[in-house]
């Protein structure tokens, strides 16, 4: 049988386990759920992309077709050019030929620009499909990885609550109600160890008196933070 300091002392060490499974084990979910995220945030950047794409594609085509329209009345008036009966018909068609050529050479360079922004669109959307596959490789990785520690995990849990029931059958019966009101509130920071003369958890430093008590094996209270301290060495 353990002397109580000791008792305690491996009653501590298994809380502080039991809490980190517990915390891996609500852990996991939560660090799957943020991948997810990444992946889905990513794949919504993409579809806004392609959104774009097609946007640029459409004024780009739209461009075209005005140019070609202006091109075709720009061949028919250069026709009804060398028909004019007058000069002063021959000056207005002259004139709307003019507006055309005009309104084409403007039109010539918004393709241009749409069609430089459908490139530069195609580019990040090649970037983007990039980085998508790669979160969500890392995605699926993850969510392997704590699939595959979830079952340990588990069992860990399982079999901590055994042995912490075991473990505490060390707690002086007169500190029996304080270790549960602890432990409910703190967890494992319902013990504290005794380091360097001072309460392990709240640093309070003990007068000689309680020192004395630790020493010959007594269990006590931290008068700052009401823990259950122990001597560990
Ligand atoms: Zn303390």
């Amino acid at each position: 049988m353990d002397s109580v300091p000791d008792g305690l002392k491996k009653l501590h060490l298994l809380l502080l386990e039991s809490h980190e499974t517990l915390q891996k084990l609500e852990r996991g979910p939560k660090l799957i759920e943020g991948r997810q995220k990444k992946t889905a945030a990513k794949a919504q950047e993409i579809s806004k992309q392609k959104e774009a794409l097609i946007q640029f594609r459409k004024a780009a085509d739209q461009r075209n077709l005005q140019l070609k329209t202006n091109e075709a009345r720009i061949t028919e008036l250069k026709g009804k050019l060398n028909a004019a009966a007058s000069n002063r018909e021959y000056d207005i068609i002259r004139s709307q030929i003019d507006a055309d050529e005009m309104a084409n050479s403007v039109l010539e360079d918004e393709i241009l620009e749409s069609l430089e922004k459908v490139d530069s669109a195609q580019s990040r959307v090649a970037e983007l499909e990039v980085a998508y596959e790669a979160a969500l490789k890392d995605e699926k990785t993850i969510a392997a990885t704590i699939e595959a520690e979830k079952p340990q995990l588990e069992v860990d849990a399982a079999r901590h609550l055994d042995v912490i029931k075991e473990a505490e059958k060390v707690i002086p019966g007169k500190l029996g109600e304080t270790y549960k009101r602890l432990v409910k509130q703190h967890g494992a920071g319902a013990l504290a160890p005794l380091e360097q003369n001072a309460c392990g958890a709240c640093f309070a430093t003990l007068s000689r008196q309680e020192l004395v008590r630790m020493n010959v094996g007594d269990t006590m209270i931290c008068r700052q933070c009401n823990r259950i301290m122990y001597k560990s060495e």
